[in-house]
């Protein structure tokens, strides 16, 4: 019995996680504390929208494992809720003799992991699918997909009100106390300033006037799920994790392809990734609502949540560049970041890298588009996190490292969470 349980994150794992209790566990009663006003308002509203096959992922790993899994599960999800879900295909392209080597170990990936329909192409082969591109190969993923992803999530928080869960919103948990009989949460409560049921206790922070920000506590929970995204470590240090791995934060901008010339990409086109920089690598893709983006780089964020340079916390910067495993990783990756830096700069700079692939794209083609900010787990000694990783403490769940394909994966995710901390109930 999972009892009385607390979700931290309304993005799309937090909501995930909850309907999965609800499924598994019919008695429990969820909530989920997000701290913005609406759900998926961070990496589930602010990325590329694409449903990954699986291709890259070390075998066996819970990145490949929990993707090809999510995959299913997600087309599943989306049929029967009626979020748009669109398998358009994905074209890895090698534009030189020297990325031939890579596309191969990525096409052997893709088989050990079990990806359908995947297929070689040669420099002629790959225009069938992409008219436009250029390169000497190319593998096909033809299963790979776009989706609305804040569709799902808000979908997701659908099921877990139906099944009697409840989903609160500018509710930001700011202190976790485990005692004896259970979790108790000091949530910063904004927008809806309100007394809370069953005695729990609130105080406002401002005296008189229009109370917008009330503090209070609720509990005791049976059982604690955070899934606090780029909030991730400061959540696990509220309950005395570990501060390693810390969540250094990479925006990602986007640029937008004018209508006219939308017509470029059909589907999807990706470079060869750098195997030691899998998350890097300008890509194209097509959205399900018909935009075609083109991005994103990656660029140390100035503020966890802030998707412009002026946006700046200075107090996350001072804890980024305090990291000792910041300092590693930026004396190793240094030349990458610089390069990264040049892209953010200058729009020419960042086409050229898109023109690789698409020759006839020009700086002219594109607007401004939207950002992200990746979550990025970086240990103490400058290693860049690859797998998922989850820790279980007695009552307490983090997830501290859930980046592409989390969002492809959450169903999966999920999944994989729930079956390790509540019991299903026997049939
Ligand atoms: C630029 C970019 C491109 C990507 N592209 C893809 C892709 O194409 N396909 C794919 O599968 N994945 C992609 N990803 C990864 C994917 O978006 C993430 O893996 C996924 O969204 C993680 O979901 P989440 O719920 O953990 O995080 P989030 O969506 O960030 O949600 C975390 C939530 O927790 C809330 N929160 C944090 N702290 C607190 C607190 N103290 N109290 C209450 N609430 C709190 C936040 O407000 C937030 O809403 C991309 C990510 C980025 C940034």
């Amino acid at each position: 019995m999972a009892g009385r349980v607390a979700v931290i994150g309304g993005g799309i794992l937090g909501l995930a996680v909850a309907r999965r209790i609800g499924q598994v566990d019919p008695d429990a009663t969820v909530t989920v504390f997000e701290k913005e006003q609406d759900v998926a308002r961070h990496q589930t509203g602010r990325n590329s929208g694409v449903v990954h096959a699986g291709l890259y992922y070390k075998p066996d790993s819970l990145k490949a494992t929990l993707c090809r899994r999510g995959v299913g599960l997600l087309k599943e999800y989306c049929a029967a809720h009626h979020v748009r879900y669109e398998e358009c295909g994905k074209i890895v392209i090698a534009v030189d003799d020297s990325e031939l080597d890579r596309l191969a170990d990525i096409e052997s990936r893709a088989q050990a992991n079990g990806v359908p329909g995947t297929s070689m192409l040669d420099a002629v082969g790959l225009r069938r699918y992409e008219p436009h591109a250029r390169g000497v190969a190319a593998l096909h993923s033809p299963t790979t997909a776009i989706v609305d992803y804040p569709a799902v999530a808000r979908a997701l928080r659908e099921d877990v009100r139906d099944a009697g869960g409840s989903v609160r919103t500018g509710a930001e948990v700011t202190a976790v106390d485990d005692r004896g009989d259970g979790v108790h949460l000091g949530l910063r409560v904004r927008g809806t300033a309100r007394v809370t049921p069953n005695g729990n206790h609130a105080t406002a922070s401002r005296a008189g006037g229009t109370v917008a920000e009330v503090f209070e506590t609720v509990g005791p929970f049976d059982l604690l799920i955070a899934c606090a995204g780029l909030q991730s470590d400061q959540v696990a240090a509220l309950t005395g994790e570990d501060p390693s791995p810390q969540i250094v934060p990479f925006r990602g901008d986007y640029w937008l392809l004018r209508p006219e010339r939308r017509g470029l990409v059909h589907g999807l086109i990706y470079p060869v990734p750098d195997p030691r920089y899998p998350f890097l690598g300008i890509h194209l893709t097509r959205r399900v609502d018909g935009e075609v983006l083109v991005g994103p780089n990656a660029v140390l964020a100035t503020a966890r949540e802030g998707y412009t340079l002026s946006t700046v916390q200075g107090s996350e910067l001072r804890r980024t560049l305090a990291w000792p495993g910041f300092h590693k990783m930026a004396r190793t990756h240094w030349k990458t970041g610089a390069r990264e830096i040049l892209r953010t700069a200058s729009r020419r700079a960042f086409i050229a890298e898109a023109r690789r692939y698409v020759p006839q794209l020009e700086a002219a083609d594109v607007v401004r588009g939207p950002a992200g900010v990746r979550a990025q787990a970086v240990t103490r000694d400058g290693s860049l996190v690859d797998d998922f990783v989850l820790s279980i403490n007695g009552r307490i769940v983090h997830v501290r490292n859930a980046p592409s394909p989390g969002a492809t994966a959450s169903l999966a995710i999920a999944e994989h969470i729930v079956s390790k901390v509540v019991p299903e109930p026997a049939a």
